[in-house]
């Protein structure tokens, strides 16, 4: 059986065993605490009817009227008609007692015989024709001349004894479960307050992501296991930071050395192109190189601009951009590869949109958004875009009728080179989502992605508007 969320925190489980282990030492204390309030009272009581019978052993030469008096002094005059018992040397009620003692109570073997070694006998037994509780009884011999000359018999109730242990009993059962919800309440604070750095650090670590590994997670200086933890993450957090660096440079430093080369190769083939007299083989051959060249060079271009952005190196030349004019001014292409591609576009841009950013790098946010959606949502479907601004921001949204993104893929699909679903169409490099978010962070802006699986995709942008001169 599986508990329930909440139930498996640790503070949950820490807050479960403190209680459960509080609860334990409880009733062992409980317990304990029964079993010698029970010994002592019994104790207590056979000790007052020891000297009690003593009393009366030493008063009953007297002969009975003082034995009587002796009695009633001691017990008061109910207990001692109803506990009180004189015997023969053969358990017969001894006739000097007369009326009193209404109640006979069986002289058993055991204290017969203990009472002929001079031994006295304790005993708890239920009066013989009552309905009454249970009796301590005492049966004490009278020796003179080293015989048995009688037998006394002192009782008294257990009614006390077991009134004090129901008593103790009801305040335990009251006690329990108000001691228990403390502890656990207790607990459950303690456990929290305990905790609480965990909790400070996952939030911590939660804020440090691939694209900020610069953070650090806080550790207040503890000495303690905590402290040690945040030190062992930090540490981790350093060597992730400058391995991500180290890959970071590297691509930065190929797609750099890559550049020049592929420049060179695209100017050689151009021209080889334009000038030479080529077999239409040889042509044909050298313009599939050209254009996986010019496939090469874009990606190196994608690369280089990634680089530089991750190192915070971008100069932007901002200037005022209407996005919506520019959706109708690539519309004219993006026409021509929906038709290509048997998808419906609709383009919604009639309210000027005015940021301020660089047209090239926003043109590119609009374009990769927008090919993505003809690409993916495939022959019969519709892509949508509109432009508008919204609560202080200019709103970019390409939505597409396509098959949709799963739910895992969505953070996934930001990250370079990664394509999802290798079924869909190979053109492409995986540089183009990433690349819109790098663009649209540079302007200060964010991306969001919606997408029902099997229905449709929705990516939208917002910027922040240019405040223009009124
Ligand atoms: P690519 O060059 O593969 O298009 P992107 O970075 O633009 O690279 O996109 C990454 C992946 O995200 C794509 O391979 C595709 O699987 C998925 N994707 C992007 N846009 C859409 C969309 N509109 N509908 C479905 N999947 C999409």
């Amino acid at each position: 059986m599986s508990l329930p969320a909440r139930l498996r925190t640790v503070r949950a489980r820490l807050t479960l065993w403190y209680t459960a282990v509080f609860g334990g030492l409880l009733l062992l204390l409980g317990g304990t605490a029964f079993i010698l309030l029970d010994r002592g009272l019994r104790t207590n009581l056979d000790d007052s009817l020891a000297s009690v019978a003593r009393a009366v052993a030493a008063s009953s030469e007297a002969g009975p009227a003082n034995l009587a008096d002796t009695l009633e002094s001691m017990l008061g005059p109910e207990a001692a008609e109803r506990f009180f018992q004189l015997l023969d040397p053969f358990g017969r009620p001894d006739p000097r007692l007369g009326a009193r003692g209404r109640w006979t109570f069986p002289l058993s073997r055991s204290a017969l015989r203990n009472g002929e070694e001079g031994r006295e006998t304790f005993e708890s037994i239920r009066p013989p024709g009552t309905s009454g509780g249970e009796v301590r009884l005492l049966t004490f011999p009278v020796i003179e001349g080293g015989r048995v000359v009688h037998f006394v018999q002192v009782a008294a109730s257990l009614d006390r004894v077991d009134q004090a242990l129901a008593r103790f009993l009801r305040v335990m059962r009251s006690l329990v479960p108000l001691a228990l919800a403390g502890a656990a309440l207790g607990g459950w604070f303690l456990a929290g307050r305990a905790l609480s750095p965990v909790d400070a650090m996952v939030a911590a670590a939660r804020r440090i992501s691939a694209e900020d590994l610069s953070l650090r997670i806080a550790s207040e200086n503890r000495d303690d296991e905590l402290g040690r933890l945040a030190g062992v993450l930090n540490d981790m957090l350093g060597r992730l930071e400058r391995s991500f660096a180290t890959a970071r440079e590297f691509s930065a430093d190929a797609a750099h050395e890559l550049r020049t080369p592929l420049t060179i190769l695209k100017g050689e083939l151009e021209l080889a192109l334009h000038t030479a007299a080529l077999e239409p083989q040889a042509r044909e051959a050298l313009e599939s190189c050209l254009e996986e060249v010019n496939r090469l060079a874009a990606l190196v271009e994608d690369l280089l601009f990634l680089a530089v952005a991750d190192a915070d190196a971008v100069s932007l030349q901002r200037a005022p951009v209407d996005i919506a004019a520019l959706a109708q001014e690539v519309e004219p292409a993006l026409q021509v590869l929906a038709e290509r591609a048997g998808v419906t576009l609709a383009i919604n841009a009639a309210a000027p949109t005015v940021i301020r950013g660089s047209e090239p790098l926003l043109l590119r946010v609009l374009f990769n958004l927008a090919e993505n959606g003809i690409k993916y949502a495939g022959a019969g479907q519709r892509v949508e875009i509109a432009v508008r601004p919204d609560a202080g921001n200019g709103l970019l949204e390409v939505r597409d009728s396509g098959p949709g993104i799963a739910p895992e893929e969505r953070e996934r699909i930001f990250d370079r080179f990664y394509r999802a679903d290798p079924g869909r169409p190979r053109s492409g490099t995986g540089l183009g989502l990433p690349l819109v978010r790098s663009i649209v962070r540079l302007h200060g802006g964010e991306i969001r992605l919606r997408s029902e699986p099997g229905r449709e995709t929705c990516f939208q942008v917002r910027l922040p508007l240019a405040d223009l001169p009124a």
